[in-house]
């Protein structure tokens, strides 16, 4: 019995992203009302550690008063001002200055957005955009990934590869390719050596642009590592092997770094982790910390002449926001870079990423666990009633849930992604904050292989 007001207002008033309403009406909201380091508490005073660094996006933890500052400055100085038209203001002046200094070499533009959906449906007009301006309007389709995740939007969902964004709302809405999902575990084929699944999605991606034509497609859009999808990684030599092809074809290669980039997978950048160089990187979520909306997106210079060439034929490239570049979310994202650059948060991840992945890595056997994959400070355990034939349990995406739940009464809070449940914790957790991670895991998957057993 919770016989809160709120509880019961939010049952009565709000529409949750993401929730399957009729039951939400049953159970009800968990309400966080308070924010302390990688630690959250309910408002029943129950204390947890944010294993999922909220939507994979807090580094600096929930209680960076320098953040909360930096917002009520810029607040005061300049609450809001817009960048349409000449227009400028220092705060996004001096974020997109910092993010080409810290972007791949000759990536120097910098275009923002209130969200990763967002800036991805700004990739796409981008990429249009510019095939125009070079006389090429046939150049428009993408090819993205099954399982994919890169937003909500119309055009962002289209590029999503999950059945679940398309299904009742008629996407995609865009022409797009989804490609096989390049997760050796799941998707490799019966003796198939990793390098030969590596082999056999290279050629798909080649086929397919031989089959539809390189004058049809723009860009190539991809998570380094996935997220959303289940936290996938791909098998060596894939993204180079991505990047040779996109090149010779003369296909975009966009990066999408929302969840990826500052630090997660203990690299400034996925990119670099997994050995590529994009022409368009998006990033957000960890940008801010999440304490503002915003999402960047940094362009390379061949990329930048062309639009800026079409906006000079057109008189303008007729996109953007009310909130592009908010001054106040600009400046809380400058503030946070300097953190995690003062603090070596990046640093951080890639020091713990052994002791993180290891203690993950332990529950390898665990009954319920199918594989653990992860790097970094980004992890996804997937569930399995069968580690040999890789079979799911029964009914699909029922167990994740419940692990999940009683990583909740543990006092931990972890995502269920289909099958699999992903952690990302804040980039400042500790050695110690790990460990506990692992043991509330732990104590977790015990509980439920106890019921399931029972
Ligand atoms: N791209 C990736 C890789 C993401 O993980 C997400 C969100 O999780 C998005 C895009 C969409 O970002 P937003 O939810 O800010 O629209």
């Amino acid at each position: 019995e919770r016989p809160n007001s709120l509880h019961a207002s939010d049952i009565a008033h709000s529409m949750h992203p993401y929730t399957n309403m009729r039951a939400h009406e049953e159970k009800g909201p968990m309400i966080i009302t308070k924010g302390d380091g990688v630690r959250v508490h309910d408002d029943q005073g129950k204390e947890y550690i944010e294993a999922l660094a909220g939507l994979w996006s807090v580094a600096v933890g929930f209680s960076e008063t320098r953040l909360a500052d930096a917002a009520y400055e810029q607040l005061k100085r300049l609450p809001y001002y817009h960048s349409f038209a000449h227009k400028a203001h220092e705060p996004s002046i001096r974020l997109a200055e910092k993010l080409a200094e810290m972007a791949p070499e000759g990536m120097n533009r910098v275009f923002f957005t209130n969200s990763g959906s967002e800036a991805n449906d700004t990739v796409v007009k981008m990429a249009w955009f510019l095939n125009n301006g070079l006389g090429r309007p046939e150049k428009k389709k993408f090819l993205a990934r099954n399982k994919g995740y890169h937003g909500i939007t119309i055009a962002s969902g289209s590029l999503t590869g999950l059945p679940g964004n398309h299904k009742d709302f008629d996407l995609p809405a865009i022409p797009v390719t989804h490609l096989t999902c390049p997760h050796y575990w799941r998707w490799g084929e019966n003796g198939e050596s990793e390098a030969q699944f590596t082999a056999r999605l290279l050629k798909e991606l080649e086929d397919t642009i031989e089959r539809e034509g390189p004058e049809t497609i723009a860009a190539f859009i991809g998570e380094p590592v996935m997220g959303a999808g289940g936290v996938m990684l791909p098998p060596e030599g894939y993204w180079p092997g991505v990047e040779a092809i996109c090149r010779k074809h003369d296909i975009l290669l966009v990066s999408d770094e929302v969840i990826n980039g500052f630090g997660r997978l203990g690299t400034t950048w996925g990119c670099q982790k997994m050995g590529f160089t994009p022409d368009i990187l998006v990033t957000s979520k960890q940008l801010t910390s999440s304490y503002m909306p915003l999402a960047a997106i940094i362009v390379n210079d061949r990329v930048y002449d062309a639009i800026a060439d079409n906006t000079a034929k057109l008189g303008t490239f007729g996109h953007g926001f009310t909130g592009s570049g908010h001054p106040v979310a600009c400046a809380v994202g400058l503030e946070n870079l300097a953190i995690i650059e003062e603090r070596d948060l990046m640093g951080n991840a890639a020091r713990l990423e052994e002791v993180f992945q290891s203690g993950l890595r332990s529950f390898a056997d665990h009954p319920l666990v199918g594989e653990v994959r992860g790097t970094g400070l980004i992890a996804g355990l997937e569930l399995a009633k069968n580690r040999e034939t890789k079979e799911s349990f029964a009914p699909a995406g029922s167990m994740a849930p419940r692990v999940v739940a009683a990583c909740a009464d543990e006092g931990l809070i972890v995502r269920a992604v289909y099958e699999t449940v992903a952690l990302c914790p804040p980039l400042i957790v500790t050695e110690a904050d790990v460990a506990e991670i692992h043991a509330r895991l732990g104590r977790a998957l015990d509980r439920v292989l106890a019921e399931v057993k029972a």
